[in-house]
């Protein structure tokens, strides 16, 4: 077995082995390399399952994570996806080839731009990055059937409840920034909203307004 093919088995291998058992959602991260989406110092360390730094001082989650979450969004193929939080643009290009639509917005201009650069090279055509404060959700495009916020808030956004359709899932993390947060779904239902805690996890802020880059 050629290194290449050893590394993505082991990928997967890892995933699995995290809880990650959707057969689209393992096949969608089988086909989108994540050393594409890792530059620099950190690339020869992309099929390991760690988060790692990118651009603006953020970082790409954790592939199990990423797993985790994309599973329990559900996505269908008719839907139309919002994620706040586009960072690499390696969770937006799972989805893409999950859903009908994505929309994926970051408040750093550069991130947005090096994503479009991959999205383009990779042919992912279904899919819109915008640069915008994603705590105000995208009103022009809404209502969606997924959100996905890869960025940690308090407690989940008004504004994106309010853009999530009936019967539609939201992921997200919720708890303070420097502390363990929890994995949450929230679940639209003709009446209000049900919240189930998934796990703990930790990322980066939800941060407030535009950045400097
Ligand atoms: N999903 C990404 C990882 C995201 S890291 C991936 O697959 O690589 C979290 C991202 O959320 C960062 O890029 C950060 O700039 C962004 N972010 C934080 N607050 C935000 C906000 N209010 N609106 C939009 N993006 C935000």
């Amino acid at each position: 077995m050629t290194d290449a093919a050893e590394q993505k088995m082991r990928f997967l291998y890892a995933l699995r082995s995290k809880g990650v058992t959707d057969a689209r959602v393992l096949s969608a991260m089988e086909k989108i390399d994540r050393g594409l989406f890792v530059r620099g110092l950190f690339a020869e360390r992309a099929y390991e399952d760690m988060p790692l730094p990118i651009s603006c001082g953020q970082t790409i989650s954790q592939p199990s994570v990423v797993g985790l979450m994309t599973q329990a969004l559900n996505v269908n193929t008719r839907d139309k996806v919002l994620e706040v939080g586009t960072g690499s643009g390696y969770q937006a290009a799972i989805l893409s080839l999950l859903a009908r639509r994505v929309y994926t917005v970051d408040r750093h201009r550069r991130l947005v731009r090096e994503a479009q650069e991959l999205f383009q090279q990779l042919d992912l055509v279904n899919i819109t990055a915008m640069t915008a404060d994603g705590s105000f959700g995208l009103p022009d495009q809404a209502p969606f059937d997924r959100i996905i916020v890869t960025a940690a808030a308090e407690d989940p956004p008004g504004p994106l409840l309010a853009q999530l359709k009936i019967g539609g899932i939201m992921v997200l993390p919720v708890g303070q920034s420097d502390a363990v947060q929890s994995l949450i779904k929230v679940t639209r239902t003709e009446t209000g909203f049900e919240y189930e805690e998934l796990r703990p996890v930790r990322f980066v802020p939800l941060v407030e307004g535009l950045g400097s880059e």
